[in-house]
């Protein structure tokens, strides 16, 4: 198969392992930068061009699409669609999984887990906002935030008041959620490729830090989940129409909860704390799936 990988940088390790994996079942594996890509929309004859030629005859792309780079990246990916090339993950899920409150509105529809979530535009009823998820302690995250920038504890209704006074000052869209205490500064990643969870893992923060995530200093460590965490993780890929996704859990007291849904989830980290060769099964989805060429993404907003 002819397979492109979009991505903004050929040697980061996710990108080389899908190259080298794709290459060694032999596949025609490509690394094509998204940024530099241009579209010609024409009726009957779409195309993409790159470095002055028109792609052709592309059987799959795995889209790697930066979080600071949604728009021009899913765009890139529904002209593919538009042309009939089969996407590991489709544009409109990529789109909905970028913003956590779409993401949090769309899992509670099919009933999954949440943390308690409250937003508001209008910063006059803050003390109601606070009070949806049960006051302080609670976390307040910025609604396109990664890498755990964005995301504050405040352990007060104090501190609460002023810290989204002041994001709401700046204009930034913020969410409040109850904080999950429980967690211990600990969450689970679960790597889903086409409805089957293949690895996971549980990441503990830094001490002192509730932010599990290891661009924070979070640790990894291979974990078995358990069999309501399995399906809980496998319901939130397919809420949101990802055949590959990184769902990320916190066992609460009332459960597995679901903090949110990556759709281009890095394969470093899972890779090495499980030893499962991810990047080889990502491939194995695009050899079974890829030949119907078909888009099929039904699930609206
Ligand atoms: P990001 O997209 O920046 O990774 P997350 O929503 O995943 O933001 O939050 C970052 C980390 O903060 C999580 O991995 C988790 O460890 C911690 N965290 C987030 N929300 C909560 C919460 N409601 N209760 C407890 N810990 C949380
Ligand atoms: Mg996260």
């Amino acid at each position: 198969m002819k397979i492109a990988i979009l991505s903004q940088d050929a040697s980061l390790y996710s990108t080389r392992r899908l190259k080298e994996v794709g290459e060694a079942r032999g596949h025609d594996m490509r690394v094509i930068n998204y940024l530099r890509c241009y579209m010609n929309i024409t009726s009957h004859k779409p195309k993409v061009v790159y470095q002055g030629k028109v792609l052709e005859e592309l059987d799959a792309i795995i889209p790697r699409i930066g979080a600071s780079k949604t728009f021009y990246g899913t765009a890139v990916v529904r002209q593919f669609e538009v042309m009939g090339v089969f996407a590991a993950n489709e544009s409109q899920a990529i789109s909905r999984s970028r913003d956590k409150l779409r993401c949090l509105q769309i899992l509670s529809r099919e009933g999954v887990g949440l943390p308690v979530t409250g937003f508001a535009n209008s910063t006059k009823d803050i003390d109601g906002l606070i009070e949806i998820v049960g006051g302080a302690p609670l976390v307040i995250k910025l609604l396109e935030g990664t890498q755990g920038i964005g995301v504050v504890f405040a352990e007060t209704h104090q501190a609460a008041k002023s810290v989204i006074e002041a994001f709401r000052g700046l204009d930034a869209n913020i969410l409040v959620q109850e904080f999950i205490k429980e967690a211990g500064g600990m969450d689970i990643r679960c790597f889903v490729i086409d409805n089957k969870v293949v690895a996971s893992m549980k990441r503990q923060g830094a001490p002192g830090e509730f932010r599990s995530n290891l661009h924070r200093g979070g640790k990894a460590e291979q974990m078995k989940l358990t069999p309501e965490e399995r399906s809980t993780a496998v319901r939130a890929a397919k809420a949101m129409g990802l055949r590959v996704a990184g769902v990320d859990l916190l066992r609460s007291n009332h459960g597995p909860v679901v903090m949110e849904v990556n759709s281009s989830p890095g394969l470093e980290g899972i890779e090495n704390a499980t030893g499962v060769d991810v990047a080889g099964k990502i491939i194995e989805f695009l050899q079974k799936n890829a030949a119907s060429g078909k888009t099929r993404d039904r699930i609206q907003y």
